[in-house]
């Protein structure tokens, strides 16, 4: 099968892809995780981008998503998105990752980008449990890609091996498992 899914080991900031999804606060003003590995990678640039997004729009609602310029990222675009704070699962959570997941989408497609990558939103200081985050980005992304032609390529990054092995068994269980 040839699928349009696949699992990458390792730094997002280093995936030469259109678009790198950064799993932002609301602030968008940078952080720690992999929002802070993002911002250092692409330099004063993003924020400056990431200011002037705040003084049009305001905060980024958890589940809502912004586009930027990349600065030295080999990425074309950033998609910031906030994924929710993780209470139980009794508010909202999931219906918010999901939102994160499917803005992100719509957004790399409506700028005409082909390949986006995707960290696991929600997963580090948000304290999402891993395997039911895993199972709503597989879900969410998948289902898209079946109705939708952009992106053409969605990689799932995980920062660790355990990880990127949850994905591997949702994408086969689904029948997208790729060779990656
Ligand atoms: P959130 O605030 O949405 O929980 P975090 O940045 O704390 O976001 O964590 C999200 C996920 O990103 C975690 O699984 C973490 O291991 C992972 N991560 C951290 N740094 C990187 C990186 N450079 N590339 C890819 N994933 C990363």
């Amino acid at each position: 099968m040839n699928s349009r899914i696949e699992v990458f080991l390792g730094d997002i900031t280093t995936l030469h892809v259109d678009v790198v999804v950064n799993a932002a606060n609301p602030s968008l003003m940078g952080g720690g995780g992999v929002d802070g590995a993002i911002h250092r990678a692409a330099g004063p640039a993003l924020l400056e981008a990431c200011k002037v997004v705040r003084q049009q729009q305001g905060e980024c609602a958890p589940g809502q998503a912004v586009i930027t310029l990349a600065g030295d990222l080999p990425a074309k675009a950033v998609i910031h998105t906030v994924g929710p704070v993780w209470h139980g699962g009794e508010h909202h959570e999931a219906r918010i990752l999901e939102e994160a997941y499917r803005n992100s989408l719509n957004l790399a497609a409506a700028n005409g980008y082909h390949s986006l990558a995707f960290p696991a939103i929600g997963t580090g200081v948000y304290g999402y449990p891993r395997a039911a985050a895993a199972e709503i980005a597989v879900n969410t992304v998948s289902d898209y890609l079946t109705r939708k032609p952009l992106p053409e390529r969605v990689y799932f990054v995980c920062y660790d091996e355990e990880n990127a092995r949850l994905y591997k068994r949702l994408l086969t269980q689904r029948g997208q498992e790729t060779d990656a």
